[in-house]
């Protein structure tokens, strides 16, 4: 398990932390057609969508991105994978994600953003990368942890 911890000042500072995970976690995906599950944990304002913006941006979406509160999730479809960004905040009951077919989204190649995953008691996978994200005044605080990046890689990301 790798691990770094680092802060990012302003909301570009997030935006430009999600662009660089999604150069990480993207070919990762594609080059073992795998189905990558971001968790990203911290409270209401913490940075959380902002992050997930910046990460769809990166990987060369031109449009809105809209925070998925009411929808619970908004899919993204590239050429050869797919990005779901996931909130949770307002799931009521776990089951929910049954009846969405949540299974299906993991069976693709695909990377997931899942705000708030707490609140599906259990009923998704293992994150392969988790990312806290806390307030400290006018920055925020991140703590990093993935069973799938090297250390190299977290310390490349924590450095920029
Ligand atoms: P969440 O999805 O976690 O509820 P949002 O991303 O919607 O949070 O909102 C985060 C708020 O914090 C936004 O107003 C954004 O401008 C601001 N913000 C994001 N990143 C930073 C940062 N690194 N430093 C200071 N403010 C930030
Ligand atoms: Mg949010």
């Amino acid at each position: 398990m790798s691990k770094t911890e680092f802060k990012i000042e302003g909301e570009e500072q997030t935006v430009r932390f999600g662009a660089l995970m999604s150069k990480l976690c993207v070919p990762y995906a594609v080059k073992n057609s795998k189905s990558i599950l971001i968790f990203l944990e911290g409270d209401l304002g913490a940075g959380k969508t902002t992050f997930s913006r910046g990460f769809i941006e990166g990987c060369g979406y031109e449009d809105i991105v809209r925070s998925p509160t009411y929808t619970l999730v908004e899919p993204y479809d590239f050429s050869d994978y797919s990005i779901y960004h996931f909130d949770l905040y307002r799931l009521l009951d776990p089951e929910e994600l049954e009846y969405m077919g949540i299974r299906d989204y993991f069976e693709k190649t695909s990377v997931s953003l899942v705000e708030w995953p707490d609140k599906a008691h259990g009923l998704l996978p293992e994150a392969d990368v988790r990312i806290a994200l806390s307030y400290s005044q006018n920055s925020r605080n991140v703590v990093i942890e993935s069973s799938v990046l090297s250390q190299d890689e977290l310390d490349g990301i924590a450095s920029c």
